[in-house]
């Protein structure tokens, strides 16, 4: 390995720690893809990138500023890292909740080098005065910082290196129109098919050296929400179970019996999304605010909003009204039942429709 390969796997060893949590931590480092051609699914994206990388690369130019959407988890980090790799440039990471400053940019941009990869993830969450100071630096690479105070105050401008910015986003639709139009590259990751978290388990269960069936990992498959993260949480966690029953394998029975134990249903709906589910139909038809349902299932609005909803929606178990959330047509009324067990889940009373007099979470009384 060259010395720039390997300050950029450990560059990546230190992303990886810094964007997912403490419980993730374990093992991931070793199963993110670090070549392209590792990258599971996700074709048209893929196919795009390497066309940009290959013209750009060819060209001896940086690559264009890149804008990756999706749900957590389904590989905007990795392909962020692949990006730099292929590049074979520097990559830098940070995300939109710590640049509070703009001093918090300046000091990462000013460190940066010819063609290198700034990663930003949820850059919906930057503040607004870091926006406006990455717009020079996007389009003109220089930004004019203030130095000194009072009446010595002064500015001065900081020619930048070309690098490339690639923000990542869980939320597309909150990032201001001028912002979204500085990126030359927006991509759209999907959730992936069931035969391609096949292929991320079985690859997963290979570098963890795991005797994984294929039909234990189409079980597994079914019930991860078409996400890579949560494909390789479940497989960690079922090598867990099996590993204390004293088996080796994880087959079919395996991987259903140890999802069971996890509290994921067949329908991959984990403990608080059914609570969301039960919060709702407890209001009999009318519709509930999102911090109505946070305060009751007791999780961030946010955590509701990007990461439990949008598979509700898809699967057709909730709908989205203006007035705020409606049972979906694919609703079962076991799904409200067999909600969390009861010492979890929320008191009737905080969980009944708002009534006249009773403080509405929403701000609409
Ligand atoms: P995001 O940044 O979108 O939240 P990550 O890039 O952190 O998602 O991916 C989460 C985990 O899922 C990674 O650790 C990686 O191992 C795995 N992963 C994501 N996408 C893929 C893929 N296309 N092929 C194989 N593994 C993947």
């Amino acid at each position: 390995m060259s010395r720039k390969e390997s300050e950029l796997a450990a560059q990546r060893r230190q992303v990886t720690s810094e964007a997912v949590g403490t419980d993730e931590r374990r093992g991931d480092e070793q199963i993110r893809p670090s070549q392209l051609s590792e990258f599971i699914g996700q074709s048209s994206v893929v196919g795009n990138m390497k066309v940009f990388l290959g013209a750009a690369k060819e060209r001896g130019e940086a690559l264009d500023h890149v804008l990756l959407s999706g749900m957590p988890g389904l590989g905007k980090t990795t392909l962020a890292g692949l990006i730099a790799g292929h590049m074979e440039v520097g990559f830098r990471a940070t995300s939109g909740p710590v640049l509070e400053k703009a001093k918090d940019l300046v000091g990462l941009l000013t460190e940066l080098e010819e063609g290198d990869v700034l990663f930003i993830d949820e850059v919906h969450r930057i503040s607004r005065v870091v926006e406006e100071y990455l717009y020079t630096a996007m389009e003109d690479f220089q930004i004019d910082i203030i130095i000194d105070s009072g009446p010595n105050a002064r500015s001065m401008r900081i020619h930048l290196p070309r690098f490339t910015l690639v923000a990542a986003t869980t939320r597309e639709g909150n990032l201001t129109a001028p912002f979204r139009a500085r990126f030359g590259i927006q991509e759209k990751l999907e959730l992936y098919d069931d035969d391609e978290i096949v292929e991320v388990l079985l690859r997963s269960a290979r570098i963890f050296s795991l005797d994984v069936t294929r039909k234990g990992a189409e079980a597994l498959a079914g019930r991860c929400r078409g996400t890579p993260r949560i494909a390789n949480r479940y497989l960690k966690r079922v090598r867990d179970f099996v590993q204390m029953q004293g088996h080796s394998q994880i087959d079919e029975g395996a991987a259903n019996d140890g999802l069971s134990r996890l509290g994921v249903d067949p329908d991959g709906l984990d403990a608080l999304d059914r609570r969301i589910l039960q919060t709702v139909a407890r209001a009999e038809g009318q519709a509930v605010g999102i911090k109505t349902i946070a305060v009751t299932v007791g999780e961030e609005e946010r955590t509701i909003e990007d990461v439990h909803e949008p598979y509700l929606i898809r699967c057709g178990f909730l709908a989205k009204t203006p007035r705020g959330r409606v049972l979906g047509p694919r609703f079962r009324d076991d799904q409200a039942d067999e909600a969390a067990p009861p010492s979890q889940a929320a008191p009737p009373s905080q969980a009944a429709p708002p009534s006249q007099g009773a403080l509405d979470l929403e701000g609409r009384s």
